[in-house]
């Protein structure tokens, strides 16, 4: 029986072949390298019908399609800074012996940060534009920065907030036809809705999908609401468009959907 040699493994490595199969035995060399250069072919096959493939990025995709769900649900989608100060942090219960504190990107001496999350920002504008509207119905998209890494976490990812403050329904009605919408949209027909805790809201709902959270989503009244001089019940949720890209396209590993240099809209181009 014949295996790769060492060249050969670590040229499939480089192009992402999974480990167990580079372990695979032959009956001649002969098989060994027609499967080789078959596996070789395949690669640059699929990365050549892709540049050809004038679809969009699959991250644009879902973009796009929770963008035209959320507009066609009355959601206005507004576009805030990516610093944050560390008032706005303080402000979302985080201090600085909170260990969520050392996952931010702090810059200028800690006076700023790159947003860990969506929510400080959208909190100024729910209580400015509840003097305008009655119910505030508002959304973003946009990176957020976290230094966590692994198979389901992104240093940099993409997230979408929602939130209506206050709800003209009751709030968990509400939060579930949200739910239920956004799902139906993305084609993502088997969830489950988990209580959860955190330790900024208290309390909080998950979305789960293939053993994956996809979305948080929060009741309010909260604790911190009172920093924010919110003092209406509002619902919100927080998805993250690569997890539901690992989701829909059954990914075990969350950067072939990130922004990146080695993945080509889930194809890795790093070993090219
Ligand atoms: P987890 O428990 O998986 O670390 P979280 O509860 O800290 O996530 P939230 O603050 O609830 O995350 O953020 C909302 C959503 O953003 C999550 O449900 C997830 O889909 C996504 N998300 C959070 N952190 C990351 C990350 N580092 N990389 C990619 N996606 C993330
Ligand atoms: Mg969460």
């Amino acid at each position: 029986m014949w295996g790769y040699t060492e060249q050969q493994k670590n040229k499939l490595k480089s192009i992402g072949v999974k480990k167990e199969l580079l372990e695979r035995k032959f009956e001649s060399i002969m098989e060994r390298e027609l499967t080789y250069s078959e596996i070789l072919k395949n690669y640059s096959e699929q990365i050549k019908i892709k540049l050809n493939n004038k679809k969009f990025n699959s991250l644009r995709q879902v973009e796009d399609i929770i963008r035209k769900k959320l507009l066609e649900l009355g959601f206005i989608e507004v576009i805030t800074p990516t610093l944050v100060s560390r008032n706005s942090i303080i402000k979302m219960g985080i201090s600085e012996s909170d260990p969520l504190w050392d996952q931010i990107y702090w810059l200028d001496n800690h006076s700023k940060c790159l947003r860990p999350m969506l929510a400080p920002n959208l909190y100024v504008l729910m209580n400015r534009l509840k003097n305008f509207i009655q119910n505030v119905k508002i959304f973003e998209m946009g990176s957020c920065f976290r230094k966590e890494r692994g198979r389901k976490h992104l240093t940099e990812f993409t997230m979408c907030n929602a939130v209506i403050y206050p709800p003209p329904k009751h709030p968990r009605d509400e939060l579930n036809e949200l739910v239920e919408e956004l799902m139906k949209a993305l084609n993502i027909n088997e969830y489950k809705i988990v209580d959860e805790s955190s330790s900024i809201y208290g309390k909080t709902v998950d979305i789960v999908s293939k053993g994956i959270e996809i979305a948080s989503c929060v009741i309010g009244p909260v604790d911190i609401d009172a920093n924010w001089k919110i003092d209406h019940p509002w619902v919100g949720i927080g998805l993250g468009l690569e997890r539901l890209l690992m989701v829909i396209n059954n990914s075990e590993k969350i950067s072939e959907y990130s922004r990146s240099l080695d993945y080509l809209d889930g194809i890795y181009i790093g070993g090219v």
